[in-house]
């Protein structure tokens, strides 16, 4: 059915055609008799009109001195009626002009309450208290422009209707009065909308809310008493501000444009991207972003001078001493330009070299060590590009040359070309195929399509590749024999680490399937494995997969001794294995398996397994020495054979290895991507603790003058969290609220210290659109704060944030305020999404904060 809203012609010419003294009365009759469910609007004084035709001065003030002897549910009232009457032409521009957008197409109720981010029951209860239905028995579906113009209008006006609105929407029964039922009623209904909330505490939340509003000590509330709770809480008043429609969501309407129209668009969004786009690029060039990025184009400059300086001297080289022709100058080009890249592309993957110049501050200053896989990737396609060159020219003059045929050329060795038996035109040829694999194989579409291990294995054709170019050119072994050394040696150190017990061969110890398809593996620690906080590894389950290993951060502190944790979250092939191998695992396979494992997606307290007081009976005694090991395990403990094996390559850096030299660090992680901080987080709170200091007279617990702070560069740490839903990742909440208590010890022992974390979680299912969304939420969250002294969903002390974060602001506040950092103390490190890595990059350079990704 279809919905009608009254608008009052009529009434306002009447109105204005009336005398003052006789609407006065009609208005005093009004205030006596409060505003009902369903509004008369045909009978109701336009007050508005009324207060236009009561001239000048007088009519105001006489307008707010009756407004302020009013209670407020009578003034709320008349404002109300009056916004009912209001006609279209004296809404504010504001209103008019965003509704302009919508079409004059019905919007249906769940249409609207999509729009407003909203639950529709909402909406309904409503429009229900807001308009005068035709029919009263009738379900309303719909809502016509001038009918939402009118919602928008009223929560858009004053506090005191606001309030009234929301009070009216909490009483059901229509009577006035918001009971304890009623409450009851519409939070259960809102909160279990929310998928996120846990069931489980509703009535606890519930019962806070009826405390707050004096319904668990009397069974109903006027509007004057809920008025008078609500307004004596600054916080709770703000909550009810934001019960109001932004006109934006005018512009994000549903009404599909005509073919025409959307040409339109499509050609004014592109120019509008084109002019992003060039802004960009010419912010880019400014003094600040070469200041900012200095080692960079250096390094840049420096790839294409050398790329240049070997380009001239071919070219010098080949037209006046040797005198070759086109052809083969141009072929030589790409052979000469080939040997140095070659032996550039294995630098940038020398793992050991880039973790050495990561932790030498002046080196990682001189190298922008964390692009040296960006830069393998274009190195890549440049190899790429002067091979084809390079073959095409020789192609090109073998067809030229008369001696032999060109097939003799090209596929034998009887021209005697080339310095190990004419070798080189066949090994030419068996390196294109190999190149044109691995390239293949390296795409965006094999690599991250669920086809990691054949991008993987093929990879590893770099060691042919090598071999057949050391026989192909002559030159090329002088080119490649520093790099290629190198990072043999590194393969062989890391493959003597992976099989040593001492360091890379070791056992699992329990497993915990979290909820939303994450596992966490902790892992025995191997002896003389040393790793620092944000540091990965690369993990190989011979149980799931022979041959496989795969990156996982560390989420456990370096000062955690006996155990290493990773989160897993299924994925892929691999990940989804492991997760289903343990999930399905039975209790006597675990048993023989030697491996606990928890079940925090059934109990969620069992997410928070503190290793420190799980037994000792770790694998040390038997790993003194690799063949000790051996004979340990087949003599003594035959038990152990039965574990589940793991062996770890690592440990790798990442750039969260700088956290600890940088001023202020401002650490943001979207869903997984917390892991590199759980182990930051965990190893200050390591360092805390360890500043301890025990009273000897009182056995007081104090903290060390040369704590945590005093001793360290690392003044302040802003940790942000981006997730959709917290249920799933209660391990780290765990982890933050021993951090927040840790931290408020802290602070009460050493009054002069400033806060050292401070964290801001943002949980982006429900959106915050500056509309009336989230209005029943706020609400009771910020009542939860005030009774139960924590968040409602996190049970930490810090608020969590509906919606996405608004990084202009959150970057302004940390340069401004009391004790803001200069930008170039600020450093942010990023872990998560790469759309939302983008958009916080961007900010940076605008802030010019320093901007640390590290990607999974
Ligand atoms: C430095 C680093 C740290 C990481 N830390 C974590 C973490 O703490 N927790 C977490 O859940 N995930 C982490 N990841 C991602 C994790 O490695 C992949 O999700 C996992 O390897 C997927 O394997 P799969 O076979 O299940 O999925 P697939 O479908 O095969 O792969 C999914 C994606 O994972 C990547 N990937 C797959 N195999 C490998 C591999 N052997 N080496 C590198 N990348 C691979 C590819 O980009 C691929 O597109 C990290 C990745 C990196 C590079």
């Amino acid at each position: 059915m279809i919905l009608s809203l009254s608008t009052s012609h009529t009434v306002l010419e009447m109105s204005e055609s009336s005398q003052p003294a006789v609407i006065i009365t009609t208005v005093m009759q009004e205030q006596q008799r409060p505003l009902r469910r369903k509004i008369n609007t045909q009978s109701t004084p336009n007050f508005s009109a009324f207060f236009r035709t009561s001239s000048g001065h007088s009519g105001r003030f006489f307008n707010n001195l009756l407004q302020r002897t009013m209670a407020h549910r009578q003034r709320a009232d008349i404002q109300l009626r009056s916004l009912l009457n209001e006609p279209e032409e004296s809404l504010p521009t504001f209103i008019r002009r965003a509704s302009d957008q919508l079409s004059n197409e019905k919007l249906s109720i769940e249409k609207v309450s999509k729009l407003l981010n909203t639950q529709p029951f909402i909406i309904e209860r409503l429009v229900r208290i807001l308009y005068l239905s035709t029919d009263n028995n009738k379900d309303i579906q719909t809502l016509s422009k001038s009918e939402v113009q009118k919602l928008t209008r009223i929560l858009n006006s004053t506090i005191d209707v606001r309030a009234l609105v929301f009070f009216l929407i909490l009483d059901e029964a229509g009577d006035d009065y918001v009971t304890s039922n009623g409450l009851t009623q519409f939070y259960e209904k809102y909160l279990k909308y929310l998928k996120t909330f846990d069931e489980n505490r509703l009535q606890e939340v519930i019962q806070v809310l009826l405390q707050k509003f004096h319904l668990d000590q009397k069974s109903q509330i006027d509007f004057e008493e809920f008025y008078s709770i609500v307004s004596k809480d600054s916080t709770l008043l703000e909550s009810l501000s934001q019960f109001t429609v932004h006109p934006t969501w005018f512009i994000k309407s549903p009404s599909t444009p005509s073919g025409k129209e959307n040409k339109l668009r499509q050609f004014f969004s592109n120019y509008y991207w084109q002019q992003k786009i060039y802004e960009q690029r010419t912010n880019k060039l400014t003094i600040d972003y070469i200041k900012d990025n200095l080692s960079r184009i250096i390094l840049l400059l420096l790839y294409l001078l050398t790329n240049l300086a070997l380009l001239i001297y071919v070219i010098i080289y080949r037209t006046i001493i040797i005198k070759s022709n086109v052809l083969v100058i141009f072929a030589r080009i790409g052979g000469m330009l080939l040997n140095f890249n070659c032996a550039l592309v294995i630098i940038l993957m020398l793992k050991h070299t880039i973790l050495f110049i990561r932790t030498h501050k002046f080196l990682r200053k001189l190298i922008p060590v964390d692009d040296h896989i960006d830069f393998h990737k274009v190195i890549g396609r440049i190899i790429a590009g002067l091979s084809i060159l390079h073959t095409i020219a020789h192609i090109a003059n073998f067809a030229r040359l008369d001696d032999y045929s060109w097939v003799t050329y090209m596929f034998t060795t009887k021209p005697n070309i080339g310095w190990i038996h004419g070798f080189t035109p066949l090994s030419g040829v068996i390196l294109c195929v190999i190149l044109t694999i691995i390239v293949v194989c390296s795409m965006q579409w094999i690599r991250r399509g669920g086809h990691f291990q054949i991008f993987y294995w093929t990879h590893l054709l770099y060691l042919p590749f090598f071999v057949f170019l050391i026989i192909h050119a002559e030159n090329f072994w002088k080119w490649i024999v520093g790099p290629l050394s190198l990072l043999l040696l590194e393969k062989l150190y890391s493959i003597l680490k992976r099989y040593s017990s001492r360091s890379g061969r070791t056992y699992l110890h329990s497993v915990t399937i979290e909820q939303s398809n994450v596992i966490s593996l902790n892992i025995y620690r191997p002896k003389n494995f040393n790793f620092k906080p944000g540091d990965y590894i690369s993990i190989n389950l011979p149980c799931v997969a022979l041959y496989e290993f795969h990156p996982f951060t560390i989420s456990t502190a370096p000062e955690e001794t006996d155990y290493l944790r990773v989160h897993i979250q299924a994925v892929g092939n691999w990940t989804k294995q492991v997760y289903q191998r343990f999930k399905e695992m039975s209790k006597d396979d675990a048993e023989e398996n030697q491996i606990k494992i928890y079940r925090a997606d059934i109990h969620p307290e069992e997410s928070i397994v503190d290793l420190q007081n799980i037994e000792q009976n770790h694998i040390q005694d038997a790993d003194d020495d690799d063949d000790e090991n051996e004979s340990a395990i087949t003599k003594s403990h035959v038990k152990l054979r039965k574990r589940e094996p793991v062996f770890i390559k690592g440990p790798y850096s990442s750039c969260a290895r700088y956290v600890f030299d940088c001023k202020h660090v401002v650490l943001i992680g979207g869903g997984i991507g917390i892991t590199p901080y759980a182990s930051i987080l965990s190893s200050l709170m390591a360092q805390f603790r360890a500043s301890y200091v025990v009273c000897k007279h009182c056995n007081g617990i104090n903290y060390s003058s040369k704590g945590l702070v005093g001793n360290r560069r690392l003044k302040k740490v802003d940790f942000i969290w981006v997730n959709r839903d917290y249920k799933n990742f209660e391990w780290f909440l765990n982890l933050l609220r021993q951090f927040e208590q840790e931290q408020e010890y802290y602070l009460a022992s050493n009054s002069n210290e400033k806060r050292f974390l401070d964290i801001h979680l943002y949980f982006t299912e429900i959106k915050h659109d500056e509309n009336i969304g989230h209005v029943p939420l706020d609400l009771v969250t910020k009542i939860w704060a005030q009774i139960a002294g924590q968040d409602i969903f996190t049970s930490l002390k810090s608020k969590t944030h509906i919606g996405r974060p608004q990084w202009q602001d959150i970057f302004n506040e940390l340069i401004s305020g009391e004790n803001a950092s200069t930008a170039n103390d600020v450093s942010i490190f990023f872990c998560g999404p790469s759309t939302m890595g983008k958009t916080i990059k961007n900010h940076c350079t605008k802030f010019r904060f320093r901007f640390y990704e590290e990607k999974f």
